[in-house]
Formats: structure tokens, sequence, C-alpha cells
């Protein structure tokens, strides 16, 4: 059938060959290819605009016209655009521009009867929010849709050593703008928007302007990616063969989404449930997770009708999205019912959802994030120093997400800081990476995602059960570009008590792709920074294997390796700006991270938190601050901080002169005072 549909459109080629120098011509340039940098003069979203005098808040561009009795299309380069920006002919909204960050084309359809005879005035209009953009290269046509617009084809194949594999083709022009497309043939497997396409085939046949291009292809984190250059006009069918092929090795591992929204489902974004499919199958996640919001999503039978049943796992489950904070929850069985949402307090919150049936895992999401005027990470709820749990009922989730790629921070430090203060205190929670995308390529799917143990030989039937007790015990690995592994004394690894005596030998080994660089890899005690070292970039694939020897200490901790590196700019894999901003500077990184491996360093065969050991210390030297601190100096600045803690709360006044003489005198247990100190306020 394809084959026929096939010889037809070569067929259409020929027929309008002629026409297609026509077409170009129908394309009118309004504004001499000019752009526009849109935003709030003294009020720089980022600091590549701070030193730049935007044009304005709008832009208005007059040109001549004859009055149109068919709808007609206006054509546009836009980037950075971060909320609905209108776009307006003749004073009167016609569309928005599209809420995307990369450099892209965008097109805007003109209704009948809209343009005027003579002059006409075409505007691009601020929000009220600040958003620096650009905007402009605006052009007219007369033809009604990007089908009639577009006239040059490109069929191109993705392929690995096997055959055509489900992957993401981008396409850019010279200025590298994310150029216009439109599939050639209808039912083609596929999910596309400007310069992207998702195909789960690894196939795809679609039209671009005439023009020099380059092409991408990608299938996420695991895989090479291929990228050419090439002219195509309207006169025939360019065929384009790409090859990939699996780079990262991940035996025993299973890739994670565990945070996907569809528009479907949730409401917002853009991305449809059957085109979610194809955006799953082509960045390579073997297990995705549905986490729509308060509604469970079930992509079996849509995998069945997308045909990409066997390249990954589908799992049911729910964001329950409330007043106090958002909450993934997975596995659910179906035709279960969804959590009550709207209990804001968390104890019969987490009963409700523990009470689904089936639920294993629960993720607290993107803690930073303000939602409803709430976040889990704010002052008043939690205690940064400590990990101490301000908001009253007890953390009984299982993960917190360290990195949601869609809901990326400024310090991207931040929230791991947070989760290791949460384990400093002593609560069981697992890192993970997820994605959070609403879209097919606003975000990207599986940007941030979690490995978890768990045997990966059939992506189609990856064992739920087994992934899920990962999550719980912690045998995850966060990954973001970046995959660093651990293991402690050639056995420990994330989620294990290391038992046993004499120094610790920390093996980390950081992998990525040949597109990542690592520049720094890092080993954390209690929290603290205890070993960097920098890496010399390159496009191997073992980034970085690191061999440290610790003396072993005589109290329990938990060690957790990370590793950062330059973000990625290119528009197959570009790493996305921050959310919620807190800085107007953009430092894009590239992140892995592991979980935690507890170290039994009083060897009495099992693991104890800081705040436990803090506990036992005051007990053990009740009366006299003499002995604590004394007793301090063996033990590291987590501790310090939990003690300085419980002090507090005992009524001692830690700015006082006798108490400060006491931690002033050596700098792990001054650092951790302070630290406590500075989140008390006056
Ligand atoms: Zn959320
Ligand atoms: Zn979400």
């Amino acid at each position: 059938m394809a084959h026929f549909y096939f010889a037809i459109l070569c067929l259409l080629f020929f027929v309008v060959d002629g026409l297609g120098a026509e077409r170009s011509s129908e394309i009118k340039v309004l504004d001499e290819h000019r752009m526009y940098h849109l935003g709030t003069e003294g009020f720089p979203e980022w600091d590549e605009f701070k030193d730049k005098k935007p044009h304005g808040r709008r832009v208005d561009v007059k040109f001549k016209a004859a009055k149109n009795k068919l709808p007609q299309m206006i054509l546009l380069r836009q980037r950075q655009v971060k909320v609905r920006w209108p776009v307006l002919l003749n004073q009167k909204r016609i569309g928005y521009l599209a809420a995307e960050d990369p450099a892209l084309w965008h097109s805007v359809k003109v209704p009948a009867g809209a343009l005027l005879e003579g002059e006409n005035t075409l505007s691009i209009v601020s929000p009220k929010t600040t958003d620096d953009i650009e905007v402009g290269d605006f052009q007219l046509t007369r033809l009604s849709n990007l089908d009639q617009v577009l006239s040059a084809g490109l069929e191109v194949t993705v392929s690995d050593a096997a055959g055509p594999v489900p992957s993401r083709i981008t396409i850019v022009d010279e200025a590298g703008t994310r150029s216009l497309v439109w599939p050639s043939l209808p039912q083609q497997k596929l999910a596309y928007r400007s310069g992207v396409i998702y195909t789960s085939t690894g196939k795809a046949l679609f039209k671009v302007l005439p023009g020099r291009y380059t092409l991408y292809a990608s299938r996420g984190f695991e895989y090479s990616m291929k990228k050419i250059n090439l002219e195509v006009n309207g006169n025939a069918i360019r065929k384009v063969q790409l090859k990939i092929r699996r780079e990262v090795p991940t035996p025993g591992l299973v890739s994670v989404d565990s945070h996907i929204h569809t528009l479907t489902r949730s409401g917002h974004g853009d991305c449809s449930e059957e085109e979610r499919m194809h955006t799953i199958a082509g960045e390579g996640i073997e297990l995705a997770i549905a986490t729509d919001h308060n509604h469970h999503a079930d992509y079996l039978p849509v995998q069945k009708n997308t045909g990409t049943t066997s390249f990954f796992t589908s799992v049911i489950g729910n964001e329950v999205t409330t007043e106090t904070g958002h909450f993934n929850a997975f596995p659910i069985l179906p035709d279960s019912s969804v959590p009550d949402y709207k209990l804001g307090d968390w104890t019969k919150l987490m009963a409700s959802i523990r009470a689904t049936p089936g639920v294993r895992v629960i993720v607290l999401n993107h803690p930073r994030n303000i939602h409803s005027k709430f976040s889990p990470m704010s002052a008043d709820n939690f205690n940064h120093a400590t990990g101490q749990n301000l908001y009253g009922a007890p953390y009984s989730f299982d993960a917190m997400e360290v990195v949601t790629s869609a809901a990326m921070q400024s310090d991207i430090m931040s929230l791991y800081r947070d989760w290791f203060a949460m384990l400093n205190w002593g609560h069981k929670v697992a890192a993970v990476g997820s994605s959070d995308t609403h879209d097919v390529s606003r975000f990207i799917l599986g940007q941030a995602r979690t490995y978890v143990e768990c045997p990966d030989g059939n992506p189609s039937r990856v064992d739920v059960a087994k992934a899920c007790d990962s999550f719980r015990k912690m045998r995850a690995y966060v990954s973001m570009g970046l995959l660093v592994k651990m293991k402690v004394n050639g056995k420990f690894k994330s989620g294990d008590v290391a038992k046993g005596k004499g120094d610790l030998k920390v093996k980390v080994d950081v992998l990525g792709p040949s597109w990542v660089r690592a520049d720094q890899v890092s080993l954390f005690a209690n929290g603290q920074l205890i070993r960097s070292m920098n890496i010399s970039p390159s496009d191997k694939i073992e980034k970085a294997s690191v061999s440290w020897v610790l003396p072993r200490q005589n109290y329990d901790m938990h060690l957790v390796a990370m590793a950062t590196g330059p973000g990625i700019t290119e528009p197959f894999w570009e790493s996305p700006r921050p959310y919620q901003q807190t800085s107007t500077e953009h430092v894009p990184k590239v992140q892995g991270a592991t979980n935690p491996v507890f170290i039994d360093g009083d060897n009495d065969g099992r693991y104890t938190p800081p705040r436990l050991q803090a506990e036992k210390l005051l007990k053990q030297h009740a009366g006299s601050l003499k002995a604590v601190f004394s007793a301090l100096e063996s033990k590291d600045q987590a501790v310090a901080t939990q003690v300085a803690h419980l002090l507090h709360a005992s009524g001692h006044n830690l700015r006082s002169k006798s108490l400060t003489e006491y931690y002033q005198k050596n700098p792990a247990i001054k650092a951790g005072f302070e630290a406590l100190v500075k989140t008390l306020g006056k």
C-alpha cells in the first residue's frame, strides 16, 4: 500500500514540477527578512539581552496587500519564546507564536477577508510576562496550508545495525532555524512539529521549502547522532539514509521516564496520545509511565494502534496534582478510581494514594516548583540544612525528582542539596530524573530519565514489579546526558549498605554518547563534596573511570557520585532553560548521578543517618557541651548540623558567645552549625 502511495506522490511531483517555481514566488517577503528583539527595557530575561535595547514590547510591520477571498498564511522566524505571544493582523488576533525556546520557523493562518486592500499591519504583541524573544523574517503566502507551500520532498530512513529504527529527525536551515515541515503522506507513523519528526518506523516522507539544510538523526541518550548537510529543491524527492548506532552500554538497566503527559489526557501542552507513542519510541525509553494530572491513562491500546508495542513497556500512573504538591504514583491497575487530590493533608493524601490498587512507588515531583502558591521545598515547609519536614505530615513518598528536564532549576545543584539534607535527616528517598514533558518537542521526552536495575532483554516486556522495587531500593541512576555508576570495595552499589573494615575503594564510571562531553566528576559524603576531579572532555563513550581510596571513618555516611559537563546546544537535544528561573544566567549542563551507597563506618552492621547519630551523641554526652563538641570532632559537617538543630530545639542559643566559642574551633563543626543558623532567621 505504501508503495502505491509513493508512486502516486512521485507522479504528483512530476505533474506539478512547473508549479514549484511558481509556488516559491507566491511567498512575499514583508520586511526585508528583518529580525526584532522584543522585551521590556530594563528587565532582561537572560544575560544575553542585558546590554541590548529591545525594539519594544511589540513590533508593527506595515505592508501592502490585496483583499483575500481565501485563507492565506504568514511565515515567520522566532527564537526563545516562552509564553503565548499573540499575532495580530490589522489589530485582530489571528494566532500565536509557538511557545518554544529553540529557533524555529512558524506559520500562522490568515483567515479569508482578514487582509485589507492596500496597507495592512502585522503585529506581534507582548503578553504581561517578562519574555525576551526574537521574531521576524515575516513572509506572506497566498497559499493557505503548508502542504501547498512546501514543495521539496525528502525521504529519510534512519537505521541502526538491525535496520530502520524509531528515531528523531531534526532539520534546520542555514541559520540554524528549525524548518517548516509537512508529512507528504497521511498515515505515516510519526509526530512532527517545526523541524522535528519522530518516526516509529525509522522512515519519514516529508516536505520542506527548497533550500540548504542540516539534518540530524538521533535516538536519545544511548544512541549516536548522525548529522549531514544537504540541499533540496522541488524537482525530485531526495532520498537520505542515516545510520546511527547504540553507543552507551546499559546492561541490566532499564531507561525510565516516570513523568509523561499528553494533551489528550492532561488538557494542556501539544502532544496527542498517539504522537506521544512516537516520541517515547524515538527517544529510546523502555519503561514509559503515563502520569497525567489526576487521570489514569493506559497507553496499551494506543501502542497497538500506533505500532509501537514492541519498543517499550507502558505503565498506568497518575500525577496526583494537589494544592500542596504534585506526586507521581505508579503502577495503577486498570479501572482503579483516582486518589482524592483535594486532600491537602499529606498523611491523608499519601494514604489515599497508597490505597489505589497497584501503587508501589510515589515520587515527589519538581519539589522546588511553586504551584498554587505552594512549594514543598520552601523555607516554611522544609529546613534546607537539616532536611526536616516542617510541613507537618511525615514524608512517606519513595523518591523525589532531583532533575526534571521540563522544570529545570537555575542552579542544578539546589535539588541535589535538598535531597542530601533529606537523606541526612534519615528520610529514605531515592533520587530520580524525568522529563515532565507535555509536548512533542518543546521539552524532549526522556531527556532527563532514570536507569533502574532490571532485566533489559526485551523492552516490550519490562518486569514492572522489579523496576518498581529498584526505585524503592534506590537501585537507580539519574541521567540527563550522562550515566554515572559507582562501586564501593568492588561489590557495593547504589542502595547497598557497605559493611566491612579497612579503607573504602570507590570506583566511579562516567558514561555518555559521543555527542556529550563531561568535564567534572564529584563524590559527596553525607552531602558534602569530598572528592572532585576534572575530566578532559572527549567524544569517548567512557568519559571517565576514577578510583578513589577513602580512609574509613568511624561513623556512617552515604556516598553519592555525580558528573557534569557543558549543556547541548545543537537542536536535536538542546539543553532546556530553567522553568521558574531564579537568575538571568543560563548555564546549561548535562548531568548524571548515582543513588547513595550507605557506608557502615561504625561497624555495627547497619547504616545510621546523621540525624540519629546526632541524637545518640547528645544522649551519650548529656549535660556536657564540652564532651559533645569533643565527640563531634571525629564526625562531619552533616552530623554537626543535626547536633546544632537538636541543641537549638532544646533551648540553646546558637548565637550566644559561649556556644559560638565551641563551634568556631573546628572548620567542619563551624560550617555545620552556621548552615543551621542561616535557616533560623533573626
Ligand atoms: Zn507537576
Ligand atoms: Zn507533570
